[in-house]
């Protein structure tokens, strides 16, 4: 299936874009982007080695002083056409991240795309919100105010899972507070990044404001980390990668936002509704292939439903459809590599030690046996240390256990380092507000699981890190706080010089 626009025409120049053009890598070292529904290369590129990261700070930097002086006015003007620009360019954006991640087109169309172009409105409007607080007279003899300011150019490392959203949430609040940026998508999935950036030109956003290095992560991305002109390093991935991020950020004496894993419970009550949360878990742990930060991963299930819910669990999975993503039909699409499917099978066969598998774990064969498939797979009676409940497992796997009191549920939901996502499965008013307070999470569902909006915010507690993307909160952290403070005494010799004249 072809929207009518040939990647490799497009991308014929590289896989860079610097200062407002598209240039080849200059590392030496090329990389095939694969489609993953059928192994087939959709584009073969040169990725940036360190001096391309280098053109790329220097671009950001030629910027910053241009766009951070111009008026939340006229950034916001600016991104509200961007905005237009990608609506208008929506079905290629959702045919490229479907080529390049294999999900399915439907998800692209209905998710990713309009969450981006909404995630760019919002941005748009908080651009013109860069307050301080109020001015006042905290002493009698000066006048304090603070301003918000922003930082300089932020360094940007996204994963391969929503490439396009991942693109959004790093680059409109940042560009938004007056910023200037460097993003390196991962290497498989670079496509919508590039035209993001793209996009942005074509809405007149200053060349330089907008730079995407496409790039190994540990030479390009460590670069770009451990690089002296980058204020800020902004990083969603894995919490193993995270943390060596945060060492070479802390080496430079960076502002460091870190979006890591996840591995969120799904606790179901015994009085919840029991067809919504078996529909739920379908949907929460199978979204995007089930390579989601916030899917359901654990379903804790009350006894007296446990039984009920395994069996419907398994049924209902059993009925989603894998498939071509381009094709109406498919409900799921391949993993986004054949390592990245290997890695879920063997998660999958060194649970069977352990742990009985319900339905699902294994790859179809037949038409989809060229692409990188995992049937939904659901996993029962594993113990709660086991790698299985406590490991991301970043596939189409859930997992379920049994609960007796409320007690007991919320604590096991707590007993992972994980704490990004959750979900509370009641009608209970009680028990819904007290596993919203108890649970450890950056957000937690009641009586559903994945839907995201643009004006809350997105971030994690524990190891699944610190910062927040998307809302008014995304939007403060790509700013720095200034004091001022004004002398209103007009006195050569103020009060507290005493400290250093004495009587004199
Ligand atoms: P990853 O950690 O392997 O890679 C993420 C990015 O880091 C890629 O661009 C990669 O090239 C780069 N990278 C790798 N090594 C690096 C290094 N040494 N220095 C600098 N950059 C380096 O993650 P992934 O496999 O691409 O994505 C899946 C992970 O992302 C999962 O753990 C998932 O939970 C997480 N994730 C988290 C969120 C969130 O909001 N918390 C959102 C999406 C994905």
């Amino acid at each position: 299936m072809s929207n009518g626009f040939a990647v490799q025409d497009r991308f014929a120049e590289g896989a860079q874009y610097i200062g407002g053009k598209l240039l080849p890598g200059t590392s030496g070292r090329h990389h095939d982007i694969v489609n993953p529904a059928t192994g087939a290369s959709v584009l073969r590129y040169e990725l940036a080695g360190t001096d391309d990261v280098d053109a790329a700070v220097a671009a950001a930097r030629a910027a910053f002083p241009g766009w951070s002086a111009a008026t939340p006015g006229e950034r916001s003007e600016a991104m509200h056409r961007f905005a237009a620009v990608l609506a208008e360019q929506a079905d290629d954006f959702a045919y490229a991240e479907s080529l390049q991640c294999g999900k399915p087109l439907k998800l692209s169309t209905e998710f990713d795309v309009p969450g981006t172009v909404d995630n760019a409105a919002f941005f748009a409007g908080a651009a013109r919100h860069l307050e301080g607080k109020a001015a006042a007279e905290y002493d009698s003899d000066h006048t304090s105010y603070v301003r918000r300011e922003a930082i300089g150019v932020v360094g940007s490392i996204a994963p391969w899972n929503y490439p396009l959203q991942m693109a959004a949430w790093k680059i409109l609040p940042a560009v938004a507070a007056g910023n200037t940026i460097v993003l390196k998508p991962a290497e498989l999935t670079p496509l919508t990044s590039l035209m993001f950036a793209q996009a942005a030109t074509e809405a007149g956003i200053p060349d330089g404001v907008i730079n995407i290095i496409t790039g190994a992560g540990k030479e390009a991305g460590e670069h770009l980390v451990g690089h002296p002109d980058v204020v800020m390093t902004s990083f969603t991935g894995s919490t193993a990668v995270g943390k060596r991020v945060a060492e070479v950020a802390t080496a430079t004496v960076k502002r460091l936002h870190l979006e890591l894993g996840g591995k969120a419970p799904f606790v179901v009550f015994d009085d919840a509704d029991l067809e919504a949360a078996v529909h739920g878990a379908v949907a929460g742990s199978l979204i995007n292939t089930g390579q989601d930060c916030t899917a359901a991963t654990r379903a804790y299930v009350q006894r007296p439903l446990y039984d009920a819910f395994v069996r419907d669990v398994a049924a209902l999975m059993e009925t989603v459809r894998l498939g071509d993503p381009f094709a109406a039909t498919t409900d799921l699409g391949p993993l986004i590599s054949h390592a990245q499917r290997d890695r879920v099978a063997a998660f999958v066969e060194r649970a069977r030690g352990y742990a009985r598998v319900v339905t699902g774990g294994e790859a179809p064969g037949g038409e989809l046996a060229d692409g990188a498939y995992y049937r939904p797979t659901l996993i029962a009676d594993a113990a709660q240390d086991s790698e299985v409940v406590q490991s991301e497992i970043f596939g189409p796997v859930l997992v379920v256990l049994p609960f007796d009191t409320d007690d007991e549920g919320i604590a096991l939901a707590n007993d992972t380092p994980y704490g990004l996502a959750a979900s509370a499965w009641t009608r209970d008013l009680y028990r819904a507000n007290r596993a919203t307070r108890e649970i450890q999470a950056g957000c937690v569902w009641v009586n559903d699981h994945i839907p995201i909006l643009s004006e809350m915010p997105h971030g994690g507690y524990k190891a699944s890190g610190f910062g927040k993307d998307m809302s008014a909160y995304s939007f403060e952290e790509y700013t720095q706080v200034k004091h001022v403070m004004y002398d209103n005494t007009a006195v050569a010799r103020k009060d507290w010089h005493r400290t250093i004249f004495g009587d004199r």
